[in-house]
């Protein structure tokens, strides 16, 4: 495997369906094939992706998250402890917006791998390195409803105890780097201090691979735009938690740094991790420049040093046309290279 370069390239999740796969722009779309058509079809997606990275000059890949429908409920619906049919009336990210959620029932249990054979086989058909993505456990908490452990820290831990072993197993199929998205994390700031972070970490134990967590305040859909509005100029939620999220043993954090109103500056309390510096729009169609990302890279060059930061996208693509997200990947890959000519080095 080739070393990487400086500012390796890198993206926070997601990327859109094919139209063979899902109905394009749309969370939550259902799939259009069956069976063995739709292992093929999951298949044949995660390819072109891993090519379309490889071509625009993405370091770290992932599959994009084409084999499953949404990020937490890809992982829950092979979780045993759930009643999907006794669905709970749920306020999501304290209360933005109210949702019927599946109840936990009983005790969490994970009766087999849940995305092993995804990983190998994107393992099989990338020499770059590869990122998986899994669901954080406060996110997780914050998306089903409770009805046995009693404290949401518990179930928390139960889940990180799953993840645990999920995450190892993914390790051992090659992957370079594991992922844990927490957009809850700037919503519920003080549990995030009192175990918030613990839960992450017993996610993570004993990965000897790159650990990363994606921190985030969501797609740009309607109920997160009006939220957005609420939180004043500046978003500086996460001055609370990176002092605590620094002093974790998660080696990276991904968090969105273009067009966004979070103070770049924040990223000087992450002085012992790898950046992943968001320098890609996830909440709008337009395309950047090569220099708009080599420009998000620059600040973020104020505040912390070159060998810690990564190119990446603010978000997952899913939400985006295709030719969008195309179009954003050839960006951020060029703006990565852009910035390894004036850095003089790569
Ligand atoms: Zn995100």
């Amino acid at each position: 495997m080739p070393s990487l370069p400086l500012f390796p390239a890198t993206i926070a999740g997601s990327l859109p369906k094919p139209a063979w796969l899902a109905e394009p722009e749309k969370l939550w779309a259902p799939w259009r094939q069956q069976g063995a058509d739709l292992i093929a079809a999951k298949q044949d997606a995660a390819l072109v992706w891993l090519k379309v990275q490889e071509d625009a000059g993405i370091d770290i890949v992932s599959e994009g998250e084409q084999f499953r429908i949404h990020f937490v409920h890809g992982f829950l619906e092979h979780i045993g402890g759930i009643d999907w049919a006794r669905k709970t009336k749920m306020g999501i990210r304290n209360n933005r917006y109210t949702v019927e959620v599946p109840t936990v029932t009983a005790k969490l249990t994970r009766p087999r791998s849940i995305h092993g054979d995804e990983a190998r086989f994107s393992r099989a058909h990338t020499k770059n390195r590869l990122k998986f993505t899994l669901p954080g456990p406060m996110t997780i908490c914050d998306t089903i409803a409770d009805a046995h452990y009693g404290r949401r820290a518990d179930m928390a831990m139960a889940f990180a105890g799953l993840l645990t072993a999920e995450a190892l197993e993914l390790q051992a199929q090659g992957v370079d780097v594991i992922q844990f998205d927490e957009p809850a994390f700037n919503v519920f700031m003080d549990d995030v201090k009192d175990w918030g972070i613990a839960a992450l970490e017993r996610a993570a134990r004993g990965l000897t691979c790159k650990t990363a967590v994606h921190i985030c305040y969501g797609y740009g859909i309607e109920a997160n735009i009006k939220w957005k509005d609420t939180l004043g100029s500046e978003w500086r939620q996460y001055e609370e938690i990176f002092p605590a999220l620094n002093a974790s043993r998660i080696n990276q954090v991904s968090l969105e740094c273009a067009g966004s109103r979070v103070p770049i500056s924040l990223i000087a309390h992450l002085k012992d991790k790898e950046i992943l510096v968001g320098a890609i729009d996830v909440a709008s169609e337009k395309v950047e420049t090569a220099e708009d990302v080599a420009g998000t890279i620059r600040e973020a060059l104020k505040f912390a040093d070159s060998e810690r930061i990564q190119p990446c996208t603010n978000c997952g693509m899913a939400p985006l046309p295709r030719a969008v997200a195309e179009g954003k990947l050839r960006a951020l890959g060029a703006g990565a290279s852009l910035m390894r000519a004036q850095i003089g080095r790569g």
